[in-house]
């Protein structure tokens, strides 16, 4: 998965264009069919061109009628609006569209593709690096790939046909021209190469920036901005990143105004070479006015086009080095796959020995337990203990490293994914509210009208009711203002409680809080408790709460010390034990008084 090479080979970075133009040619056919097309009618263009014109000159010194001439005019300008007509109809009309339609369907495969990822992808830098990379620049990358690629064919098809002209007059002129070509494309391979790890370096720069950029313009750090000297950091770090960018700028100008003006030398040469060469053959008789004339055109069109197909060569190659990117995150094979089994009404959760790390170091350490149906269980311990790592195991975001977990007396991962994860409803700490209604912050699905009952008794069990009341729009409030400006953004409580009606608006039969009130008060926690003892009546319960007053009631209390499952039992029990749960507990009812 890793990826840190500057370089493509030859063979990679074949493979890497062949594998982007079959993406392109499943996505959109024909934005790369028309594409070449246009390419080949452009090439043959130039040639046609300068056949047209040496028919006109011929005919001058062949001293022909002035009809005739007009004649060939006539053709000339019929050839030149059919070309024109077909040049706008392509570029105004056909490429925009199939590039928009191209650019859209490509966009929705990486969208579905990154909602099938891997949690654990998102842990490794590399990948990260990559995955950002792909979302932010694929298209633009394949826009790229199809348009050097349209433009390789028009420089080929453009130079032969020119190239065959200029040898019919002189050889000699024919193979100079080559020549400063192919001198021309090694200076701009270095070129190339250097550009490419200008970008790379900047890259990081630019990921500095926007986090930093997010980090002022978006509400999330709004109040430590306020109440801390923690923008004092950022503004460091910002000057810092801005430092390195401007020297990486300059050293990139300064190299490339150095390959930049060797190139311009060797052309400069060239063309005077030429110039003086054909010159002297035209002093001497060797050719015609017409001749000469034809030649400089052919010399400029076919350095420029020779030129040109180096430069595009070079930006598929280029383009190859970002599309290894793209291939490696489309590659990217889900290690967390799906089972056939489907999964009954809920009996049974069991651990089995288990283990987990997230890299090298065990957050969980050979863990065992059996929750049995109609159970309320609660998981308390620590910051770090391990907990939230547990609840992301039973909805297998990650597969365990050692053990087993069992739903209903089968290992989870025979099950069929969606399904399992269907049959349990999780609250996580870090719940998001999506842009979108309330009813579909709930659903977390489309609404339709016949789900109005489903959302609105939700929303009444996770005590959101009464704010739902003072909505204008009721259950369809557009919540935050990212798409709309009379949006609604609630209160870090209120968010809390939307996000605990997704679970209530799903028949799940086991049900999985993850500190389910730790943004609300006291009174709020109350009534919310309550509503949700309410609630999950008859289902399975397991909640993570850091306030032991909340859970004292559960069925069955797991307390976790660094990773290890160090006590079970009634909070009666563990405080008869008087462990470390029993300390936690009576610090915690000294502190607010809660027995
Ligand atoms: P708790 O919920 O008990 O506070 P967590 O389960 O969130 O604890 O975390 C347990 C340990 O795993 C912590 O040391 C935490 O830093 C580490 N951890 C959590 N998520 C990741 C991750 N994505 N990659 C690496 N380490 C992680």
């Amino acid at each position: 998965m890793k990826n840190n090479k500057d370089k493509v080979k030859f063979s990679d970075s074949l493979k890497n264009t062949l594998y982007i133009l079959h993406l392109i040619f499943k996505t959109a056919p024909w934005y790369l069919i028309g594409r070449i097309i246009m390419g080949l009618v452009t090439g043959l263009k130039h040639g046609a061109e300068l056949l047209l014109i040496s028919a006109v000159l011929n005919a001058i010194d062949r001293g022909e009628s002035f009809e005739s001439i007009v004649k060939i005019i006539i053709i000339m300008a019929c050839f030149w609006l059919a070309y024109y007509t077909f040049f706008h109809l392509y570029w105004g009309q056909m490429n925009a569209r199939t590039r928009l339609r191209f650019q859209n369907k490509l966009q929705k495969t990486f969208f579905e593709k990154s909602s099938k990822l891997d949690l654990a992808s998102y842990d490794t830098p590399e990948f990260y690096n990559d995955f950002v990379y792909s979302m932010k620049h694929a298209d633009a990358v394949m826009v790229r790939t199809t348009d050097a690629l349209g433009d390789l064919v028009r420089s080929i098809v453009g130079s032969a046909s020119v190239f065959t002209v200029l040898f019919t007059l002189d050889p000699v002129i024919a193979f100079v021209v080559c020549g400063v070509a192919i001198v021309n494309m090694i200076f701009r391979r270095f070129k190339n190469h250097i550009n490419y790890k200008y970008n790379k370096l900047l890259t990081e720069q630019y990921r500095k920036e926007w986090y930093i950029d997010r980090f002022f313009n978006t509400p999330d750090f709004t109040k430590e901005i306020r109440l801390t000297d923690v923008s004092d950091n950022m503004l460091n770090e910002y000057d810092k990143k801005a430092e390195t960018s401007r020297k990486l700028t300059a050293k990139w100008y300064r190299t490339n105004l150095v390959f930049d003006a060797i190139i311009f030398i060797i052309s400069c040469l060239s063309e005077v070479f030429v110039i003086a060469y054909m010159a002297r053959n035209l002093f001497d008789g060797l050719i015609l006015v017409g001749g000469f004339a034809i030649t400089v055109s052919s010399i400029w069109k076919l350095n420029n086009m020779i030129s040109d197909i180096t430069d595009q060569i070079v930006n598929v190659n280029r383009n190859s080095l970002y599309v290894e990117k793209v291939r490696t995150f489309m590659n990217t094979k889900q290690t967390i796959v799906s089972g056939e089994r489907i999964p009954e009404s809920f009996e049974s959760l069991e651990f089995k020995n288990v283990s987990f790390a997230y890299k090298d170091e065990l957050v969980l350490k050979n863990v065992s337990f059996k929750i049995n149906k109609g159970e309320r269980i609660a998981i308390v311990g620590y910051n770090g203990a391990g907990k939230t790592t547990l609840t992301k195991l039973i909805m297998r975001l990650y597969d365990v490293t050692e053990g087993e977990i069992l739903y209903n007396g089968y290992n989870i991962k025979e099950y069929d994914l969606d399904l399992l994860r269907k049959k349990i409803g999780a609250v996580f700490q870090d719940y998001r509210i999506f842009a979108a209604s309330i009813a579909e912050n709930v659903l977390a699905d489309l609404y339709t009208d016949d789900k109005e009952e489903v959302v609105t008794s939700a929303l009444e069990n996770s005590t959101f009711g009464d704010r739902l009341k003072t909505l204008e729009k009721g259950i369809h409030t557009q919540l935050t203002r990212e798409f709309y400006e009379d949006g609604t953004d609630l209160s870090g409580g209120e968010a809390q409680k939307v996000a605990i009606a997704r679970v209530f608006a799903h028949n799940n039969d086991l049900i999985i809080m993850d500190e389910p009130s730790s943004a609300l008060d006291p009174m709020a926690e109350y009534e919310l408790n309550k509503s949700i003892s309410k609630n999950a009546k008859g289902k399975t319960a397991i909640f993570i709460s850091h306030r032991l007053s909340t859970t004292r009631h559960s069925d069955r209390i797991f307390m976790f010390e660094g990773g290890v499952l160090t006590e079970s039992g009634s909070h009666e029990e563990l405080m008869k034990n008087n462990k470390n749960y029993a300390k936690m507990f009576n610090i915690q009812a000294e502190k607010y008084q809660t027995v």
